[in-house]
């Protein structure tokens, strides 16, 4: 008998067994119900990270769990393969995108399979390939076609020095570009963009329909769709003919507005501007023009503002208010102009302050009047007053009857307005999918013909980092005839913002081979939506809310028959790992050059801060699953990863811990073999019995055999409710390991009830660690596989507990305790007491005054001395 397994032998032979038995394939057409397990698929960045082992894990358990629950399960993996890092790559090294991407692929993909993740590879997709970004392009058509697609000028990042576009993630946090390390500067590009705020509301409303999501997770989406329900309100500038619009979601303190603000870039700054103010105003604009829209709206950054000596008029009370400029307000979000209202908004009474600008009270608690000067804004409700025919209203309805109103005199309506804003997509780099469309002098914007996708990435480019996009230089590429009058045209030389590409790859995998479309109608339907969705929260914004306005407009073209596609969310936590940390100078120290027991700095000898936090590369507090594999096998990892905390929970990485699920693993090991190699004991048919016909009509005959076969259904029952809902893989795991000890406390090995127990424990364990579990399932014995197996249904009437511990008490003192039947009533309790030894040793020939019995518990015996 081995006392120790060998993780990396199992694990290798359990890659065939599965490959054999066809198991890494997606039934397609069977008649069991369907379940579709995903994972937010990786970005190809060379090696697994615990975070993503951690991802993966979570979703194998289920997608395991599934199949033995009887479901068809499709379990795909793919990779988000275009982006930055890869042309970085070439860029630093030589090495083509296309090479280092696969290069990546192939190391990843090896690993998953190490980690024993039962995946479909049939249904790989790789974005960055021309047979999917093809299809990424006819969804790009579909979008165009639609109305869904347009172009127009936005801004970008722009480095003066390398003259070339950059992305947000090539600007640091003091605006400067990541390789020639100049000041960025923002530049007006003409771009294309996706028109999400078309479907804003539905974006926003269908939240509801998504009950299995994480409450967090809406909220989020919910407030960056920012829905506001106000009004549009015009105010007349003095000596012009043009108005100034804004949006206000308090029209009930319109009577209080002294000033209002326009963006910088709002086309009416150089109008509404006086001479004498014009040298102060240009060069507050150039200096706000330096600065990003975060640093702009940042809570904590003072506001600036500057007069501009324009004036305009308050429509409802004919008052005159001065124009400002400031940082704050942003042309492309609203109407680039909003109204100030100091006495009632907290922003404004700062700003107003700051600047002298006058206050005024408009809206006051009921029972007060506006005599005090204002400390601070009032944002309650209130009694509306210095508002004309509105005194005396309350200001909760104020907002309705000023709306009204000033759609009777025409100053302005009711609006509701989104802080949404429509999706720019364009990118000016080379490694992503073509925008297809050519530029013609006479026809305008043209498609690229369906029959002539995809617009296939050029090859053998060189990368400088420099000048524009590779793609522009490329003059047989740009140059082509114009698809509709044949005249020399331009091809579009912007790629797509890889967002798209995440946006439908769960529908192709549901046809991922088809090369005729991008999927089909039956498949996709069969297959959607995605039954559980587990990913970072780090994409509980962009990649989710893109995928659900792509489904809405797939939708919409008859594509697919889904309102949503992710039905249940999970969002698992992060893991940590022990961070040590000089709080003197700020540097974090490598764990190897630690005494864990006394954290100093090596090179200074200070006392370091440990504590636990993301692990990164920059903070030296990484662990590489590789090499956690390599020493106690995927199974270890996986039971570690699943046991140390709840998915959803972050998970402090632990080396002790591991030592202790590969210990526990061990002891499984040892009881199974055991089991399976212990002689048969004459006269008596042994475990090798398939269990399914012994079913539940094995019947334990002694208090140990009760107890083992009442402890084997609990854990069934306590598992599979651990995996029903809120997947509390930590507990479930606890459970098996109850399981083990019950089995090695029996010691009853030649019953069926045992191996009902051992086998029950395999089964159990299967979609936690799968490789010792299908191992030790053929050392009973078995040639199948263990997934395959009916998940184990409890038993309810091996729960019952059918006799209990009874206390004798004599004089309130515990004398001793027998076994008696469970549903034993008072009287039946104390006979059982009173013919019991200990009673017979303690109140023989004694009187006995009183007998206090606690049913379910003790006998008291109260006796005269
Ligand atoms: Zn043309």
């Amino acid at each position: 008998m081995e006392s120790q397994y060998n993780a990396a032998e199992i694990e290798q032979k359990w890659q065939r067994t599965w490959t054999e038995l066809g198991l890494d394939k997606t039934q397609e057409d069977s008649e069991k119900p369907k379940f579709y397990a995903l994972s937010m698929f990786p970005y190809p960045s060379g090696n697994l990270h615990m975070g993503h082992v951690r991802n993966y894990v979570i979703t194998d358990v289920i997608a395991r769990l599934k199949r033995m629950q009887g479901y068809r399960v499709l379990h795909p993996m793919g990779w988000d393969a275009f982006g930055l890092p890869a042309e970085n790559a070439a860029i630093d090294r030589g090495i083509p995108p296309a090479k280092w991407t696969n290069q990546n692929i192939a190391q990843m993909k090896k690993q998953l399979q190490q980690l024993g993740i039962s995946l479909d590879w049939s249904r790989e997709v790789t974005t960055c390939s021309p047979d999917y970004y093809k299809w990424t392009q006819w969804i790009f058509l579909q979008f165009l076609k639609a109305g869904l697609a347009y172009q127009k000028e936005a801004a970008v990042n722009w480095d003066p020095v390398d003259q070339t576009v950059l992305a947000n993630e090539q600007v640091d946090s003091e605006g400067r570009s990541w390789r020639s390390g100049a000041k960025v500067e923002r530049k007006m590009l003409r771009q294309w963009f996706f028109k999400i705020t078309d479907y804003a509301e539905q974006l926003l409303n269908d939240l509801d329909k998504l009950s299995g999501w994480p409450e967090r997770v809406k909220l989020m989406q919910a407030n960056w769709i920012g829905k506001s329900v106000g009004a549009y309100l015009e105010f007349p500038i003095v000596g012009m003919e043009e108005k100034i619009g804004v949006f206000t979601t308090r029209p009930d303190t319109v009577y209080g507005v002294t000033y209002l603000v326009l963006a910088p870039e709002h086309p009416l700054t150089p109008k509404v501007t006086t001479p004498d103010r014009k040298e102060s105003v240009e060069a507050f604009i150039k200096e706000v023009a330096s600065e990003s829209e975060i640093e702009r709206t940042a809570e904590d950054k003072p506001k600036r503002g500057i007069l501009t000596g324009g004036r305009a008029i308050n429509p409802f009370n004919g008052e005159e208010i001065p124009i400002l400029i400031a940082d704050y307000v942003l042309y492309e979000y609203g109407t680039g102009a909003v109204m100030g209202v100091p006495a009632h908004d907290t922003r404004d009474f700062k700003f107003a302050k700051e600047n002298n600008l006058s206050i005024k009270t408009v809206i006051v608690p009921e029972g007060e009047d506006a005599s005090k000067p204002l400390e601070a804004a009032y944002t309650d409700p209130g009694i509306m007053v210095n508002s004309g025919q509105f005194d005396g209203k309350p200001s909760t309805e104020g907002k309705a009857a000023i709306i009204e109103y000033a759609e009777k005199q025409s100053y302005g309506k009711a609006r509701v307005q989104y802080r949404l804003r429509d999706w720019l997509i364009s990118r000016q780099r080379y490694w992503g999918a073509p925008i297809p469309v050519i530029h013609c002098p006479s026809c305008g914007t043209v498609p690229v013909p369906e029959s002539d996708l995809p617009v296939k990435l050029p090859e053998s480019i060189k990368f400088t980092g420099r000048g524009p996009s590779p793609l522009t230089q490329l003059e047989d590429w740009v140059n082509v005839p114009c698809p509709s009058c044949g005249e020399p045209a331009k091809r579009e030389t912007d790629t797509m913002d890889t967002f798209i590409d995440s946006s439908w790859y769960f529908l192709r995998y549901t046809d991922a081979s088809n090369d005729g479309k991008a999927f089909v109608l039956d498949r996709v339907n069969d297959w959607m939506a995605v039954d559980q969705y587990v990913g970072g929260i780090e994409h509980a914004i962009l990649h989710l809310l893109y995928s659900r306005f792509f489904t809405k407009v797939l939708r919409d073209r008859g594509l697919l028959n889904w309102d949503e596609p992710f039905e249940r969310l999970l969002t698992q936590g992060m893991v940590q790992g022990i961070t040590y940390k000089n709080p003197n100078t700020g540097k974090y120290i490598q764990a190897s050059a630690v005494n864990p027991e006394h954290p100093k700095d090596p090179e200074t000898g200070e006392i370091l801060s440990v504590f636990y936090e993301k692990m990164s590369k920059s903070k030296y507090n990484g662990v590489d699953p590789q090499q956690v594999l390599a020493k106690y096998g995927a199974d270890t990892a996986r039971m570690f990863i699943l046991f140390k905390a709840p998915p959803e929970k972050d998970l402090e990485w632990d080396d002790a811990d591991v030592e202790g699920q590969f210990r526990f693993l061990n002891r499984v090991w040892r009881l199974v073999t055991e089991f399976a190699e212990k002689p048969p004991v004459k006269g008596k048919e042994k475990s090798k019995i398939p269990l399914r016909q012994q079913g539940r009509s094995l019947n334990p005959k002694s208090k140990i055999q009760k107890d083992l076969r009442r402890a084997t259904h609990t854990a069934i029952k306590e598992i599979s409710e651990d995996l029903e809902g809120e997947y509390q893989f930590n507990t479930a795991v606890s459970e098996l390991m109850k399981l083990s000890n019950a089995l090695s406390d029996a010691k009853c090995l030649d019953s069926p009830v045992y191996a009902e127990g051992i086998e029950t424990l395999i089964k159990l364990m299967a979609p936690f660690a799968p490789h010792i579990a299908e191992q030790l399932w053929h050392r009973l014995g078995h040639v199948d596989s263990v997934h395959q197996q009916a998940w184990p249904k409890f038993d309810p009437s091996a729960l019952v507990v059918d006799e209990i511990t009874l206390v004798i008490q004599i004089m309130g003192k515990t004398r001793g305790t027998i076994q008696v039947p469970a549903n034993s009533d008072k009287q039946a309790l104390e006979q059982y007491a009173r013919k019991s030894d200990v009673a017979k040793r303690y109140i023989e020939g004694k009187e006995v005054k009183k007998v206090i019995v606690v049913p379910g518990k003790l006998v008291n015996f109260v006796v005269a001395n």
